[in-house]
């Protein structure tokens, strides 16, 4: 099979040997080299980036949310259609034994207010570096191998037919030029696609669909949405320049989804420059990104005073004194934030801002419409990927025997909550256990390879040094 993105051309060094090779060093990667390396198999982990995990760095930036603490049931349930699937994975390796594993690195968790589990210091760096340092120089098994800076062309070819154990060569991309690598085995844990300056930009779609893989389209998930008032697109200009970043805490957001099913929940969302962003609104971003799909666009209504009676709010705007703004009244008396308020500004006719019904009924019912969701460079996560249809249990693809995939390339998706982290490491762990398991089933397999006379000269670095990476990330 051709490589996608370049013709096939010949090496300049001698390839690179290795029993298993796994591209991509963010948690799935990881996890599924540790498991590999306790398994006494030599795993060498290839990186597009110069330091491995920087998503999990990013993600530690604004509290490392490791999973969380609800009853297995309904953390499964997270998973939506792919509950089934993704709690296969959560049975050998669930919330508890994620905290379990982070106890053993010397990183303390303890459960939120919110039910979310955090590393006690909220920090990722801490764990990562731990990490690293037990991959590199563990109590047992073989040193994992790191290659940063190598980025993988798309090219993989099954070695000649003839070769037993049967094998597969990768291309990758590094300062020093091309490397072939002759791997027994690969294991693929290349990400979504948000984020992608952070590594995972999806480039792998293309490549394995020329393989006859089962992908479903990435699309956004997690993400934020483009608003419609009215006819207009977008916000005024007014609430952009004053409230975009603005929280909207303690709101009750309702739609119906394309099922016809009912969404109501309580939480906080963030106007943004085009629209709506925040934690509830990732909660609901599958729902409402599938209707907007099927329909074009989705109606939402936002409840900013969903403790209030509606008699109450209107009887508390009828009292109002004569000569106070409606924007006075509604922060005085209702306690509104001036975002809220500009907010209602935004969907109720100046003519009806004098009618106390109108406004409590709005306020309560605030009308808005999601046209978009946000370019998925933006979300937290991605939907679609690898179809788990095309894969067996041990998460091996079916078209490419020997080729294991892992993590948020799979098409499974989750809100926020701890719930990416858990079932990227979760398949990580079933897919490096199951690569050992065929591995071990091949003919002739050893756990370790003989380098040939002279090994390629490829970048080594130690991935210790994550320090700079914080700071870069930001
Ligand atoms: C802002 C933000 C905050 C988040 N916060 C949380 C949180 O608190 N809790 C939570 O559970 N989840 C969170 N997530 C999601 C979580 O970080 C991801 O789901 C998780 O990192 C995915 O792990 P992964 O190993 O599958 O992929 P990634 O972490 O994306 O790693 C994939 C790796 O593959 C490499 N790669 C890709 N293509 C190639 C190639 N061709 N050649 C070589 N290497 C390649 C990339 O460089 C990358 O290192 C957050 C995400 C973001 C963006």
């Amino acid at each position: 099979m051709n490589d996608p993105i370049s013709p096939i051309s010949p090496a300049s060094q001698p390839p690179l040997h290795c029993p298993v090779a796994i591209v991509g060093a963010g948690p799935a990667g990881l996890m599924a080299a540790e498991v590999l390396s306790a398994a006494g198999i030599e795993v060498h982990l290839f990186d597009a980036m110069p330091t491995v995990g920087r998503k999990l760095l990013l993600a530690g930036i604004g509290g490392l949310n490791l999973t969380h603490a609800e009853p297995l049931p309904a953390f499964k349930a997270r998973y939506g259609a792919r509950a089934a699937d993704c709690g296969r994975w959560l049975d050998a390796f669930g919330p508890q034994a994620l905290r379990d594993w982070a106890a053993g690195l010397g990183i303390d968790t303890f459960v939120g207010s919110s039910q979310r589990v955090f590393p006690r210091d909220m920090k990722a760096a801490p764990l990562l570096r731990a990490w690293l340092q037990r991959l590199r120089h563990p109590a047992s098994g073989v040193p994992v191998r790191f290659h940063m800076r190598q980025r993988w062309s798309g090219h993989l070819q099954p070695l000649a037919p003839s070769s037993a154990p049967p094998g597969y060569c990768l291309h990758l991309q590094g300062p020093q030029g091309q490397t072939e690598v002759h791997a027994r085995a690969v294991l693929l844990a290349l990400g979504g696609a948000s984020w992608p300056r952070l590594g995972s930009d999806g480039a792998w779609m293309p490549w394995l669909a020329q393989h006859g893989v089962a992908l479903q389209p990435l699309r956004p998930s997690n993400c934020g949405f483009d608003v419609a008032v009215g006819t207009r697109l977008g916000w005024s200009a007014h609430l952009q320049q004053r409230f975009a970043g603005a929280a909207l805490k303690g709101v009750l957001l309702r739609f119906t989804d394309a099922n016809g099913q009912a969404f109501e929940r309580r939480g906080e969302c963030v106007l943004t420059q085009t629209g709506l962003e925040g934690s509830l609104i990732y909660a609901a971003s599958a729902q409402l990104r599938d209707g907007i799909e099927a329909a074009g666009r989705v109606r939402i209504a936002l409840d900013l005073k969903p403790d209030w009676s509606r008699n109450r709010l209107q009887a508390e705007l009828e009292r109002a004194r004569s000569g106070q703004s409606l924007g006075t009244l509604l922060r005085k008396r209702l306690g509104l934030t001036p975002a809220q308020v500009a907010l209602l500004h935004e969907v109720l006719p100046p003519a009806q801002r004098h009618d106390p019904a109108q406004v409590a009924a709005t306020l309560q019912n605030l009308p808005l419409e999601l046209v978009a969701p946000r370019p998925i460079a933006e979300a937290i996560s991605s939907a679609g990927g690898v179809a788990l249809e095309g894969l067996n249990d041990a998460l091996m693809l079916q078209p490419l025997p020997g080729v294991f995939c892992a993590g948020e390339m799979l098409d499974w998706e989750a809100p926020t909550g701890g719930y990416l982290l858990t079932a990227c490491m979760a398949s990580g762990r079933v897919a490096g256990l199951g690569l050992a398991a065929w591995q071990r089933a091949q003919p002739t397999a050893a756990s370790t390879c003989a380098p040939t006379a002279a090994e390629p000269q490829i970048a080594k670095q130690p991935p210790s040094d994550i320090t700079g990476d914080i700071a870069a990330l930001g």
